[in-house]
């Protein structure tokens, strides 16, 4: 069970911020978009893609980070085989993909497991199979076309601006808890 009392107990990495917690809600392959209901700790059908696709990695969001969407800082790991909901992986930044979502950005950092070896030499973005940063922009351009939702795809950003994407959001986190229990 992964409720917001658990969530506030998981650091939001290990070796921030280059070393990052991800808490995994939709494992690689699917189309059902899972999510973490952080009141009761269960995890929720929020749906099933309108379009035809599936999560190109295992997607899920770092813990104790704020957004500048209003949730935690979503995170795509590149897997060898998917885990599954409510896993902690261990992730190494090695990128950041941007894009807007109603007009409201919504930055995915990119990451590797960090114990995993078959990815022992991807330190930055350019360690990346350019296809998979293109399969990764392609879905997320058009995951929600369906919905008719309009996402605007940015582009990729390499691994500083990821790590500098995760330490805003950590900053934004701490500063919002502040104004929430001020002590
Ligand atoms: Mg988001």
């Amino acid at each position: 069970m992964i409720d917001r009392e658990t969530l506030d107990k998981i650091p939001p990495g290990t070796h921030l911020p280059s070393v990052v917690n991800a808490i995994i809600e939709i494992p690689k392959g699917r189309r059902s978009k899972f999510e973490i209901d952080k009141a009761t700790g269960l995890i929720r059908l929020d749906r099933y893609l309108y379009s035809s696709s599936h999560y190109p990695g295992d997607y899920g969001f770092i813990p104790q980070t704020l957004a500048e969407d209003g949730d935690p800082l979503d995170v795509l790991v590149m897997v060898n085989e998917p885990t599954f909901s409510g896993c902690l992986i261990e992730t190494r930044v090695v990128g950041l993909f941007r894009m807007r979502d109603r007009g409201v950005n919504d930055y995915k950092v990119l990451g590797v497991p960090h114990r995993d070896p078959l990815f022992g030499e991807f330190e930055d973005l350019n360690d990346v199979p350019i296809h998979f940063l293109r399969e990764v922009s392609h879905f997320f351009g058009t995951y929600k076309q369906l919905e008719g939702v309009v996402i605007e795809t940015v582009g990729w950003s390499r691994a500083a601006e990821g790590i500098a994407c995760v330490l805003d959001a950590v900053e934004r986190y701490k500063k919002e808890k502040e104004t929430r229990s001020p002590n």
